[in-house]
């Protein structure tokens, strides 16, 4: 089953889905087999697999993809961004994954590299997300006929972390406009930038809705855990964490209490964006799998 099938079946839990990128480092090659396992015996319903910005982790997010396949026969589903490649080696990328099996693919812009101001945008190359999506469909259809079609290509949306006077979550028009021309490209489902307040996700939707979205908004949500890594998600996403989240977490007197009480902000999250009718909840890892075991567990989707 692919993931684009996943979010229309019926079912009697939300779908649950796990975010991992290539390991950076020595020690990260050495402990991602264990977490790999450890998050597998969740049954996820798929491990999604990051693409390094501008490709710069071609190989080894094909060697991750590959790895979940073969050790887990958990679906993977490959991230890909536009962003330093011509239209034709994208292809060629694509057409490579398809033959390694392939059939699910998250389809981004990307970002031009930090602190290169000569860079320029690849002359061939594409420059929204909903070209890469329309390229896929296109690769796709080349290299596998009929059953082409059925290869499910998701997108990011962002929910952002703005309010307004009235202090109610506010939605950026350009992302729900983005959002409405990836699925007009052929997008069979939205994964979310994360976000700290259910109130953002639900607006989101709705905006997403009255604007004609009618494709599955799939919340992405961090363990809200460790207030250090929580600090540099803003410097790396620009969605602000709320105030009061990283009081609670650096008044706890130790780091076991801090964890704690980010779990138990984890828990109630989790619970307030399924009360919405989230068709489940995509969870970045950042290839560690403490934290979501635990989340899972005292958020009751997961048995001990
Ligand atoms: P697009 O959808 O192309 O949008 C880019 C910009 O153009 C936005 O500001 C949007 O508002 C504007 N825009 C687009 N279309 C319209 C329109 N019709 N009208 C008005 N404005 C429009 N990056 C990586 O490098 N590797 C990864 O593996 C990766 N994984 C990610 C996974 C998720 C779930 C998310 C949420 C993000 C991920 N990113 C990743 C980051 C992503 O590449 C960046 O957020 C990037 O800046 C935007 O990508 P996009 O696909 O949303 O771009």
């Amino acid at each position: 089953m692919t993931t684009a099938t996943l979010y229309r079946t019926p079912r009697p839990g939300p779908c649950i889905s796990f975010e991992l990128y290539p390991p950076r480092t020595p020690r990260g090659e050495e402990t991602i087999g264990r977490t790999i396992g450890a998050l597998a015996d969740l049954a996820p319903d798929y491990f999604s697999i990051t693409y390094g910005a501008s490709g710069s982790t071609r190989a080894t997010s094909r060697e991750l993809i590959c790895r979940v396949r073969d050790e887990t026969r958990i679906t993977p589903l490959a991230h890909l961004t536009c962003v330093g490649a011509s239209a034709e080696d994208l292809d060629g990328y694509v057409a490579t994954l398809l033959q390694a099996g392939v059939r699910d693919f998250l389809a981004l812009r990307g970002d031009a590299p930090a602190g290169e101001p000569d860079w320029r945008p690849h002359p061939e190359g594409l420059t929204r997300a909903s070209e890469l999506v329309a390229l896929l469909r296109q690769t796709a259809r080349d290299h596998l006929g009929e059953e082409g079609d059925a290869v499910s290509i998701s997108v990011a949306t962002y929910p952002g972390g703005a309010y307004d006077a009235q202090g109610r979550p506010r939605i950026e028009d350009d992302d729900v406009a983005a959002l409405l021309e990836k699925q007009a490209a052929g997008a069979d489902f939205a994964i979310t930038q994360l976000f700290y307040d259910a109130g953002h996700y639900a607006e989101l939707v709705r905006a997403a809705r009255a604007a004609g979205v009618r494709i599955p908004i799939v919340p992405g949500l961090i363990p809200l855990t460790d207030p250090r890594r929580l600090r540099r998600m803003v410097e790396l996403t620009g969605v602000p964490v709320p105030p009061a989240l990283l009081e609670e977490l650096d008044s706890a007197p130790d780091k076991e209490e801090a964890y704690r009480r980010g779990l138990a902000a984890s828990v109630r999250l989790v619970h307030e964006v399924l009360e919405t009718g989230a068709p489940g909840i995509h969870f970045y890892t950042f290839n560690s799998s403490r934290a979501v075991l635990d989340l899972l567990r005292e958020s009751g989707l997961r048995p001990t």
